[in-house]
Order: structure tokens, then sequence, then C-alpha cells
């Protein structure tokens, strides 16, 4: 995005806009926190201003504010396609290609609106009139910082800005640890404590809201975990039947597959769920220094994401996905040991 595009989007924002604003399908903390973030700095600017999600999302990101004026494309479609119809402006936040919104996709590339993207994740398409991508960034919630500060309303961030952006900056970077932390995406969290980010009540309101049950599926988790030492590779399963054990829902899946990654030596980590109501297995990947995951889950999974963390699906069977899984690492070997 460069000072031109700002000047542009500047204009166009000067006067009155009906505005989308859509992140990926099962939204996470980044997701959500990013467009809530920026839904509360348009609606200040005097726009009209929807957040609509292709489907549902973890309760532990249901406090977050805006979250009752978020629209749900799955359950109310109907109202979603004729929002998406009257904007103006449609930002995508947090993906870069219209088939990662899952049903939403055909309204969202059949949209006259204009397009903004602000992304961080590899390799966008190309179907937006102004691009923000930006693969070394922490989270969207960061370059939207970013953004309202390029056009020049840093001072617009209030406590409910700061919040939302708080969150996803958090839940990205697993509590400011992963590499793509700066010391800027510090100087960004420290400005918005000061602009009323409750960190420790944000931090207890994501994390430390468990039930009993999702403490018993992580148990089960890791009662399943496996590893490959010659591929220093581990990994997890899970069963739509374990899931029922432990009446799974969603988001209580989240953060598992890190502790396959927390093992000694181990640089590739994964977590197959199986999805039967979907008929796939979900799959996460998580490697440590310059593996790609991106580019084995772009290859063998059908999906993508970041170089530490990216996710897919396989339509094979919860066993011979893992089999699949298995069959591949010695391809790997060498750039695995070499980390
Ligand atoms: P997770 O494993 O937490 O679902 O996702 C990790 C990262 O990979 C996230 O940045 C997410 O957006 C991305 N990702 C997850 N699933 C998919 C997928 O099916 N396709 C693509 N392209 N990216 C994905
Ligand atoms: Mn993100």
């Amino acid at each position: 995005m460069n000072k031109q595009d700002i000047t542009s989007i500047k204009q166009l924002l000067s006067t009155t806009k009906k505005i989308v604003i859509v992140p990926h399908k099962n939204p996470d903390g980044d997701a959500i926190g990013s467009t809530l973030g920026l839904y509360h700095y348009l609606l200040k600017g005097g726009h009209q201003v929807n957040v609509l999600v292709p489907n549902d999302y973890p309760s532990f990101l249901k406090w977050i504010p805006g979250n009752d004026a978020i629209l749900k494309y799955d359950s109310q479609t109907k109202i979603c396609q004729d929002i998406i119809e009257g904007a103006d402006i449609l930002f995508t936040l947090d993906f870069n290609a219209f088939h990662r919104t899952g049903d939403m996709e055909k309204s969202l590339s059949e949209s006259k609106a204009l397009k903004i993207m602000i992304d961080h994740h590899q390799a966008p398409d190309d179907y937006a009139t102004y691009t923000y991508s930006d693969v070394s960034m922490s989270s969207t919630c960061e370059m939207i910082y970013h953004f309202i500060d390029m056009l020049g309303d840093v001072n617009r961030i209030d406590q409910t800005i700061a919040t939302c952006l708080y969150v996803g900056i958090m839940t990205d970077t697993g509590s400011f640890r992963f590499r793509s932390t700066t010391s800027t995406t510090h100087r960004i969290i420290a400005h918005l404590i000061e602009k009323g980010a409750d960190n420790t009540q944000i931090h207890n309101s994501v994390y430390d809201t468990n039930s009993y049950e999702r403490l018993q599926l992580l148990g089960r988790a890791l009662t399943n975990l496996n590893v490959i030492p010659e591929s220093k590779a581990a990994y997890i399963t899970l069963s739509q039947d374990e899931l029922n054990t432990y009446n799974y829902k969603k988001g209580d899946t989240e953060g598992v597959v890190n502790y396959a990654l927390s093992l000694d030596g181990i640089v590739l980590a994964a977590i197959f769920i199986e999805d039967k109501k979907e008929g796939i297995i979900k799959i996460s990947l998580r490697s440590k220094g310059d593996f790609s995951v991106n580019e084995m889950s772009r290859a063998h999974f059908n999906g993508g994401g970041h170089t530490n963390a990216a996710g897919g699906r396989s339509h094979l069977s919860l066993s011979n996905t893992v089999d699949k899984f298995i069959s591949i690492l010695p391809s790997y070997n060498k750039a695995l040991n070499n980390e």
C-alpha cells in the first residue's frame, strides 16, 4: 500500500459509505479482533458498517466489543447477501483468496463494491483495488493499527478499538513469542495498553475460560501424541468419536498442536481432526525455524498459511491422512534435520 493508495482511500472515506468487513471462515482471534477494530474505527468516521463472518467462532471470542453486531452468513444468508450487494466498500481481512470464506465466496466475488484487502498470509490473490499485504506482519490486527496510523488517525484509537486489536496481536503471536513479534509489535501493544486495553482481562477472557471437558479433551489429545524422531516430527489425532465423548465445542482444539511442537527437538508438528459433518480431516501444521509448513500444506493438503503456521484439509479417512503425512515426511527429512 503506497502513499497514493492511502490518499485515495482517505478521499474515499471522506464521505459516508456503506461498508462491509469480512474475515475468513472459522474466524480466530486475529480475524474477529481485526474486523471489530476496523468496524469501530469506521463507525467513528460516520460510516454505515457491517461485519459479516462466514460461520460461528469460539465462545472465548464472544466478549469482544461489537460482538453482538456481527452477522453470520451460514445462518443469516439472505440478510448478508443483501448487505454485500448494497455495499460501496468491501474490506477483506486476515485472508487473501475468496475461497477461504467458504460459502460466501460467490457473493463476495460477484460484489461490485470497491475491495480493500488487509492481510499477512502468503501469495495474495489479485481481487482487490487496494491490497495491503505484508507477510512479515505478526497479525492483521497489527496491520489495522498501521492502516489507521497511515490514514493519520492514530489518535482516534480509543479503549474499544485498542481492546479489539490487542486480542488479535496476542492470539496470532502466541502471546508475543512467535518469530513475527517485533519491537514494533511491542510498541504498538504498549500504545494499546495506554489507550485502555486491559491486558490481564483480555488474556483471562481468551485463555482462562476452559471447561472441564476441554481439558479432558486436551488430555486425550496428548495421549494420542506420536513422534517420528528421524523426521523431527510429532503429530496428534482426534477422531470424531473422541470429540463427541468430550462434548467438543468450536475452539476446543485451538492451540493443541503447539504441545506437539513443544517437544524437545521437534521441528514439525501436526494435528489431524476428524470432522464427519464436513466429511474432511482438518489439518494444522506448525514448525520451527525456516521449515515452511505453508509450502507443505499447499503441496499436499489443499491449504496454506504462514512459514511456521499453516492449515489444510484432506478428504481421506483419518488413518489414511496420517499415513499420507508419514509417507511424505522422508522427502522433507533433509530440510527437517537441518533445522
Ligand atoms: P490453523 O492451523 O490455526 O487453522 O491455521 C494456521 C494458519 O493457516 C492461519 O493463518 C490460517 O489462516 C491458515 N490456514 C488454516 N487453514 C487453511 C486452509 O485451509 N487454507 C489456507 N490457505 N490457509 C489456511
Ligand atoms: Mn492472522
